[in-house]
Parts: C-alpha cells; sequence; structure tokens
C-alpha cells in the first residue's frame, strides 16, 4: 500500500469526495456485497477485515481516491479499539507466532540467506532447497535459509503494530547472525522487509531479480500471469517477472490487481473467496496460469486450475499439481526446519549424545541389564581381528554411500578406546576416503561434477591447483563440507592420489582423535565416570570455534 497521502488523510478523502458512482464495487466482489467505501467507512465493522487490499479499487476510482488505504486504515482502526477479541485476527496472529517460533523456524548464518516465506516452505519444501543451491551458484557463496514468518496475516488485517514488533525482533536476530543480505521469496515478505526493516545494515532483494532467464523452462506456448496482490506496488517486480517468460510464452495478464482468493481474511469465507478467484480464472480461460506465490497457486490449484509457480521450472523439479491441506503445509515446514537443523554436524553430534545417554540411562533403571556382561562382552570382540577386518570394510563402503562416518568414529572409540580406536578409525576413514575419490575420478566423474555444482568444482580445482597438499590438508583438519563431498569433489581436480592418501591421513589424526575420543566417553559413562563425556562436550566446543574461524580462510590461499 502507498504510503502516501497518510491513512487518517486517505480516509478523509474518501469521505469527502466520494461521488458514490459504484465503479469500484464493479471490480470487486468484497465491495459488490457489503457496500461501497463511503458507506464501509461510516460504520465500520469485521466485515472490512474481508477487504484483501489488493487496490483494484484505488486503481479504477474515477476520482483517484485512496479507497484501498482508507479500508486499511479503517481495519487497523478497530484493531486499536480492541485487537484481542476479533476474531480474525487470533487466528492470523496465532499463524504468524507459531511460524516464528521453535519448531518451525530455523536460522542460519551467513552473509547472504534466502527467506522463502511460510507458504514456499510449506508447498515446495524440496524447491526451498534447489533455489538455495542456486543461488549459491549464481552468487558464487554460501547461502543460508531462514525460515520464520514476515507476520503478513497480522499485517493483512490492519495489524501494523504486532509487525513492527515482529520485525524488531527479526532485525536483531539478522544483525546478530551477522546477514548482509537477504534475499525473499515471497512477494508479502518482500513488501513488509521493505517497509518494516529499518536497518540500513541489511540489503533487501526479491528472488526475481536475482534468477536468470536461461534457468528457467517453461514447458507452454502461452500461458496467464498473476501478479500477487502485494507486486502492485512493485512495478519493477511485474517488469522483471514478464521478462523472464516473454521471450519463451505467449502471454496474457490482467491490467488490474485481481486477488486469488487468500487475502485479508477471506479463508474464513470461502464463497466470497472462490468469486475473487473466478475473476482470474475467467481471465486465465483455461491457459496454464503462471506466478510467483505458492500461496496464490494453491489457491487456484484448489479450483482445479493448471497453475505454476515460475521457480518450479528450474531445472530438474516437477512441478506439483495437486493443492495440499494447511496440515500437510505445517508438517512440510516442520521436517524442512529439522532438515536443516539436523543436517548440522553440531547438531548431529548433540543428537547422538542425547540418544546415547537416554539409553544409558534407560538401561540403568532396568532390571536385569548388566553393565558388566555388556562390558565383558565388548572386550571380548575388541581384539577379534575379524571385527578389526569388517569395521574397516564397513568403514571403506561407507562414505560412498553418505552413511554417517561421524558415528563410526565413535564406535571406534568405544571398542578400542581414544589412542588405538582413533588409529584403526582414521585407517577407516582413509580407506573410506580412497574408494570415493577413485570412484569419483573414474567412474561417476559426470555424475558427481553434476550433483555437487560447478562452484564447488571450480573452487576446490582452482585450491588444488594453487595450494596442492596443503589444501587436502586444510580440509581434513577443518571439515567445511560434509566428509563424503569432500572425498568426491578431490577426486575431481588434479591431485595424486598417492598425495591425497597420506595427506588425508595425517591430517584426519586430530579429528578422529576427537570423535573417538567422544565414543570412549560413552564408555567410561557407562562406568558412571561422567568426567570424559565433560571434556569430551569441551573439546567439542572448542573445535567447533575454531572450524567457525576456519571458513573466513577458505577463500584465501594458503601459505
Ligand atoms: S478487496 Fe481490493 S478492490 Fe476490494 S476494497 Fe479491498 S483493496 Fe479494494
Ligand atoms: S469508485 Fe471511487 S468515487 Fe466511485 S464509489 Fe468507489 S470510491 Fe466512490
Amino acid at each position: 500500500m502507498s504510503a502516501q497521502p497518510s491513512l487518517e488523510q486517505a480516509v478523509s478523502d474518501v469521505f469527502a469526495n466520494c461521488t458514490e458512482c459504484r465503479a469500484c464495487q464493479k471490480v470487486c466482489p468484497f465491495l459488490a456485497k457489503f457496500g461501497h467505501p463511503k458507506e464501509l467507512l461510516a460504520t465500520p465493522s469485521e466485515v472490512l477485515f474481508f477487504c484483501t487490499n489488493c487496490t483494484a479499487c484505488s486503481k479504477i476510482c474515477p476520482e483517484r481516491l485512496p479507497v484501498a488505504q482508507s479500508l486499511y486504515e479503517a481495519k487497523t482502526q478497530l484493531l486499536r479499539k480492541d485487537s484481542s477479541t476479533r476474531e480474525p485476527y487470533i487466528s492470523a496472529k496465532s499463524y504468524a507466532e507459531r511460524g516464528h517460533r521453535f519448531p518451525f523456524s530455523h536460522w542460519e548464518r551467513a552473509d547472504t540467506v534466502f527467506w522463502p516465506g511460510c507458504s514456499l516452505a510449506g508447498s515446495a519444501p524440496n524447491l526451498v532447497l534447489k533455489i538455495r543451491n542456486s543461488l549459491s551458484e549464481l552468487l558464487n557463496q554460501r547461502v543460508g535459509i531462514v525460515l520464520d514468518c514476515c507476520f503478513d496475516p497480522c499485517f493483512q488485517l490492519g495489524g501494523v503494530e504486532d509487525v513492527a514488533k515482529a520485525f524488531k525482533d527479526i532485525q536483531e536476530r539478522l544483525i546478530s547472525y551477522k546477514v548482509k543480505k537477504v534475499i525473499l521469496g515471497c512477494t508479502n515478505c518482500y513488501k513488509n522487509f521493505k517497509r518494516f526493516l529499518l536497518s540500513e545494515e541489511v540489503k533487501v532483494k526479491h528472488i526475481l531479480e536475482l534468477i536468470p532467464q536461461s534457468l528457467l523452462k517453461i514447458p507452454f506456448k502461452e500461458a496467464y500471469l498473476h501478479h500477487p496482490c502485494p507486486a502492485w506496488q512493485f512495478e519493477e517486480i511485474r517488469k522483471k517477472f514478464r521478462t523472464l517468460i516473454e521471450d519463451k510464452v505467449e502471454l496474457k495478464e490482467a491490467r488490474l490487481p485481481a486477488c486469488c482468493g487468500a487475502g485479508g481474511a477471506l479463508y474464513q469465507n470461502e464463497e466470497l473467496a472462490s468469486e475473487f478467484r473466478e475473476k482470474t480464472l475467467k481471465w486465465a480461460n483455461h491457459r496454464p496460469i503462471i506466478t510467483y506465490c505458492m500461496g496464490c497457486k494453491g489457491r487456484f490449484l484448489k479450483s482445479e486450475a493448471n497453475a505454476y509457480h515460475i521457480l518450479e521450472f528450474l531445472p530438474n523439479y516437477s512441478p506439483r499439481l495437486k493443492p495440499l491441506s494447511s496440515t500437510q503445509k505445517w508438517i512440510n515446514r516442520f521436517f524442512l526446519s529439522l532438515r536443516l537443523k539436523l543436517f548440522s554436524k553440531k547438531a548431529l553430534v548433540l543428537t547422538l549424545y542425547l540418544i546415547a545417554l537416554i539409553t544409558f540411562y534407560t538401561l540403568s533403571y532396568v532390571k536385569g541389564f548388566d553393565f558388566k556382561a555388556y562390558l565383558n562382552y565388548l572386550n571380548q570382540i575388541k581384539g577379534n581381528p575379524l571385527v578389526i577386518f569388517l569395521y574397516l570394510l564397513i568403514y571403506t563402503v561407507a562414505p560412498s554411500l553418505f552413511v554417517s562416518s561421524l558415528a563410526l568414529t565413535m564406535v571406534a572409540g568405544l571398542l578400542w578406546g581414544p589412542f588405538l580406536g582413533t588409529l584403526i578409525a582414521v585407517t577407516g576413514a582413509t580407506l573410506g576416503a580412497s574408494l570415493s575419490f577413485l570412484l569419483a575420478r573414474y567412474l561417476f566423474y559426470q555424475a558427481v561434477a553434476q550433483r555437487f555444482g560447478k562452484v564447488y568444482l571450480k573452487t576446490f580445482w582452482d585450491r588444488v591447483e594453487k595450494d596442492g597438499w596443503k589444501f587436502v590438508a586444510f580440509l581434513r583438519l577443518f571439515p567445511l563440507f560434509p566428509y563424503p563431498v569432500i572425498n568426491f569433489l578431490l577426486g575431481l581436480t588434479p591431485i595424486k592420489f598417492s598425495t591425497y592418501v597420506i595427506t588425508s591421513f595425517i591430517f584426519m589424526l586430530p579429528g578422529g582423535f576427537l570423535y573417538t575420543f567422544l565414543g570412549y566417553s560413552i564408555l567410561e559413562l557407562l562406568k558412571q565416570n561422567p568426567w570424559y563425556l565433560i571434556l569430551a562436550i569441551l573439546l567439542l566446543i572448542g573445535f567447533s570455534l575454531v572450524i567457525k574461524k576456519a571458513e573466513k580462510l577458505f577463500r584465501r590461499p594458503l601459505l
């Protein structure tokens, strides 16, 4: 919504100058049903929450009155009088707050982050990951993901104070996470970031500003373009959307905003929502509808239209053709957040620890569980050469299958203690690293190159050419990437196999010791000695801090 004139002024303008010509009612199912703007402003009531803020009324008004702005101000005044008992607002606010909290929110530290917004994350979690990867390649830097809610459900109903409060929190978090740029996957989020993010330190971009036309493969000859309502405030975004498609497809688009039926509190009035939606469906006239809002796409799918989000045309992605229920979307958001949290090594270590602790403490309360017998059994098998052979065999194959090498290393500590365990685990890790390296170099070159993308491949290649074994040593000392990824990517670089094997073995020893010690501390815990566990935790915290520092060094050549 435009900021000029002021919202209070907008109300007086409409009161003073509306001629009651009813032109706005012809383009708006809400006004057609509940009366012209002057009537609604004279006796403000809850029906105002069905206004979607689409601005079609302002654009059509022959007197050029700020109609949409005046109705928005009326909603805000209603909430100011009493927001706690106004039902549509209560559910909108609780939806926003849920998305803003654990377990649905997720924050990553990075210079640049992708903020997909609730509806993209809920409707297409795999697409969120794909977009993040495409952005990392395009910008040649690591792009983090932030899952959070921008409080647009509150904004839509006039709750500006709540949105401003939420943004205070969002802004503080962005600054403390050292984020310099936020790329928004949703135009509603973009609108709110533009209005409520006050810090100059953080730059804001719409995803469409960054995606090049060449990346999208559109399988139609003609299509209808649908702009989500907030995009009508941003001519440059609408223009960019058009340019992404116009060379490839014959286009039709509306000249006036038309809500998909998801705006305002329309979710509480399906009949009115479908009247809004019907306008677009009529204009589209059975052409595929392409938009850049997952909420709009979902609404059109519900009416059995052929609808797509533009980013679903990124390579190797299949658009979803069926609508999702609200519950499915929450489940998707939960699992996306969980997946992102668990992907970090720190979280994995913590999870393993928690599982181990819960298991041992549960077992200690089970009558008949004999710790001594268990320890004796471990003592018996650890010296058996067949156990060592089997362990090494599993460790050789596991990294190529992306099985966690961290768990295997910890098992070595449990079986053979911190010193012999480190030697056996690092021997296994070197065998595993060698197999992945050889597979990538001689059998799956193309597949590995495609899987990890040309940017990473080029970085690894350049660094190996410049620093040789020192780069391998660096990656082994500070595992900034998952272990299998390092092995596969180094297989595609010009490093000599023997140099790779020797360097890997030597420089994996410190990290190997740390995780073997972690495994050993579990054995000590079994003997009711918690001190090794405490020491292991402290060492791990120290190690993760060192890795954070090393991340900066990654982009600079070594000595
Ligand atoms: S729904 Fe759109 S056209 Fe109708 S009153 Fe609200 S802003 Fe105006
Ligand atoms: S189009 Fe403008 S002048 Fe006509 S009824 Fe609507 S607000 Fe009043």
